[in-house]
């Protein structure tokens, strides 16, 4: 049983993948028995807690989770039995009552739709998530796997999955700070017995992602230096991922936070993101002052901005993962070839030419 959760839907194996959603299915089923009760005293309260909250959740795992109808049956039961004739305070509907009442409201229906009906997926957001036909091998000769693909440097794709969320922070750093600069070169060092950085990055090539100025207020200048990791490699799956997060914080702080203090006088800060979503403690801090700065600038709700600004990276890393299993990797001068459907079926079936 194969598997991984990865965005709040699953990829793996088809046993893994229904596990995944049975474990999901009771817990919405709590949801919704426990909605019920309320529904008792506020029926018109508890219907708007399930039409524009509590049912989006399983929306999602509807729309890019493939094939798992009938682990929904205990939802879609919980539903019928319980919460509608408790809202309407009849008896469970009839086939036919049910399906009206799955009607949208501009229908004359209540929009609670059939958990087991495929009838409102869309067939685009399961790509997104669930790699089709992927390859056996990897362009590097290694075998292919999700797990792979994230790492695999080959093509330069993990690069680009840094330089994606780099520059995103940076534009949005425009909005609100002065003098952005992207890979800043630092000051040479020069070593000595009086002032030993022994632990910190000490090429003179040496390069930090981002620095600004006045980002907290103040006049000094503070700089930035982005990671984001898979959390699926080897040398990072060991772990938790909180303390993963600290890992590589540690790892930067290590290589660059001492020159950064002495020798830039400036102050420094890791921004640490997981390659599947997530952010490490300074990072979190970092893009709730960012959301707090254009909050105020655009006139807008913090909240809003701080939505606004995950969904951003959600989306850039998103990008980044499916760039990552399905693009090219192909260096400069050299095209890979589009694999056919007889050369899939010959690499599959591991027949030689
Ligand atoms: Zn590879």
């Amino acid at each position: 049983m194969e598997g991984r959760p990865y965005l709040g839907a699953a990829i793996g194996s088809d046993s893994y993948v229904n596990s995944f959603v049975v474990e999901k299915v009771k817990g919405w089923s709590a949801e919704v028995k426990r909605l019920s009760r309320f529904a008792e005293s506020q029926p018109h309260a508890a219907y708007c807690a399930f039409t524009h909250g509590l049912s989006s959740r399983w929306l999602f795992v509807f729309r890019t989770v493939p094939c798992v109808c009938d682990a929904f049956q205990p939802l879609e039961d919980m539903i019928r039995q319980v919460f509608i004739p408790t809202l309407t305070g009849c008896s469970p509907p009839s086939d036919s009552s049910r399906l009206l009442f799955a009607l949208p409201a501009r229908w004359g229906g209540l929009g609670i739709f059939v958990p087991t009906r495929r009838c409102v997926r869309c067939f685009g957001f399961e790509i997104w998530l669930v790699p089709l036909r992927p390859p056996s091998l990897c362009a590097c000769g290694a075998s292919f796997s999700v797990e792979h693909a994230l790492s695999c440097p080959k093509g330069g794709l993990p690069s680009l999955r840094h330089n994606e969320i780099r520059d995103l922070t940076a534009t949005l750093l425009t909005e609100v700070c002065s003098q952005v600069c992207v890979e800043p070169e630092l000051q040479p060092v020069q070593l000595s017995d009086e002032f030993p950085l022994a632990t910190s990055n000490t090429q003179d090539s040496a390069r930090l992602d981002v620095a600004v100025n006045g980002f907290w207020g103040g006049r000094s200048e503070r700089c930035f230096i982005f990671r984001v990791f898979n959390p699926f490699a080897p040398s990072n799956s060991s772990s938790s991922l909180s303390s993963t997060f600290r890992k590589h914080e540690k790892i930067k702080h290590r290589a660059y936070g001492q020159r950064v203090r002495e020798v830039e006088h400036a102050t420094f800060t890791p921004i640490v993101l997981a390659a599947t979503g997530g952010l490490a403690h300074e990072a979190t801090v970092f893009y709730k002052r960012l959301a707090s700065l254009l909050a105020k600038k655009w006139r807008d709700d913090y909240s809003v901005v701080l939505g606004w600004l995950r969904c951003c990276l959600s989306f850039s890393l998103l990008r980044s993962a499916i760039q990552c299993i399905r693009g090219a990797r192909s260096s400069i001068g050299v095209y890979t070839r589009t694999p056919q459907s007889v050369d899939f079926v010959t690499v599959e079936s591991h027949l030689s030419a």
